[in-house]
């Protein structure tokens, strides 16, 4: 009689492991890892980059990535990056602004979440020291609040390209930009380089290699990555939004299905682009904007740091 029991429960712990496996949400297929040379690029021995963090926002790892968990909580990063080139330094994003709080109240109640504000980008430059003139503007990954907010107190132009532009004249999710942008110049740039680590378009900002902007739509219309070259040889991918944390890359997990519905205008092309950056991991350090711990290589924006310059 125990054999029977026992086979039985043999049976249903199989049952229970199979049943649990077949919910476990499939990763993306492993693309294969990019081997030829990487494109050539020649950084000024002083270019340097710095993350500058606004703050952070709550979200459940459940609807970050596919097969997140509930009961995980992210703080999710509003952090800018301050690239220091010699032509002119330029920001990756602008984080959360001295209005944020009025820019939530904009968004629909289900994503108003618990939220930590730190200093904004201006106030963090400007407790430095640093001297506004050398910043020559702001590259946007894409137009949504948690990454322009911050574009109220910089007076400088506005880095953005022919489709997002179009995006952010219609998109119910720009209404914080057309209100923050309406007092700023805007930069347009095309891509008019050659295709770049598979992307199809590209523009080399200072025309050394350094900071390559590349086309990489589907979040928004316009949405980019942004290459980074440092002259010690590592290179840095800021994607933006292509995923929301670093398990989009390491686990392949991408965005649950609703959410890329809710967030994303043309899915597969955002799929596409993941897994072209997929493919560069072993090359580079991968940042989505929103992962806190992305952000551990790139050095504090601090007042000693301008005394190295
Ligand atoms: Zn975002």
């Amino acid at each position: 009689m125990i054999y029977v029991w026992t086979g039985l429960a043999l049976v249903g712990i199989a049952a229970t492991l199979i049943t649990f496996r077949s919910f476990r949400p499939a990763p993306l297929p492993a693309p294969a890892q990019w081997t030829d040379p990487l494109p050539t690029a020649s950084p000024p021995a002083d270019l340097a980059i710095y993350q500058l963090p606004t703050g952070t926002y709550e979200n459940r790892a459940l609807f970050a990535y596919r097969g997140g968990a509930f009961r995980d909580v992210r703080k999710f990063a509003a952090t800018a990056v301050l690239v220091r080139h010699p032509a002119g330094d330029l920001l990756i994003d602008a984080g959360f602004g001295a209005d944020v709080e009025a820019h939530i109240a904009t968004l629909p109640s289900y994503r108003r979440t618990p939220h930590e504000l730190g200093a904004t980008i201006r106030d963090q430059l400007r407790s430095t020291n640093y001297d506004m003139t050398s910043l020559r503007g702001v590259i946007i990954t894409h137009a949504h609040w948690d990454h322009v907010s911050g574009l109220a107190e910089l007076d400088v132009p506005i880095w953005m390209n022919e489709a997002e532009s179009r995006y952010v004249e219609r998109a119910k999710d720009a209404a914080v930009f057309r209100d923050v942008a309406s007092r700023r110049e805007i930069h347009h740039y095309t891509f008019d380089g050659p295709p770049y680590l598979g992307f199809p378009g590209s523009h080399d900002v200072y025309g050394d290699g350094s900071v390559v902007i590349v086309e990489a739509g589907g979040h928004t219309d316009g949405s980019v990555v942004v290459f980074v070259s440092l002259p010690d040889g590592r290179r840095f991918a800021f994607i933006g939004d292509l995923t929301w944390q670093l398990e989009g890359v390491t686990l392949r997990a991408e965005r649950p299905r609703m959410l890329q519905i809710l967030a994303d205008v043309r899915p597969a092309r955002v799929r596409d682009s993941l897994l072209q950056i997929i493919a560069l991991t072993d090359r580079m350090h991968v940042v989505p904007a929103h992962d806190i711990h992305a952000y551990d290589p790139i050095p504090r924006w601090t007042s000693s740091n301008r005394r190295h310059l």
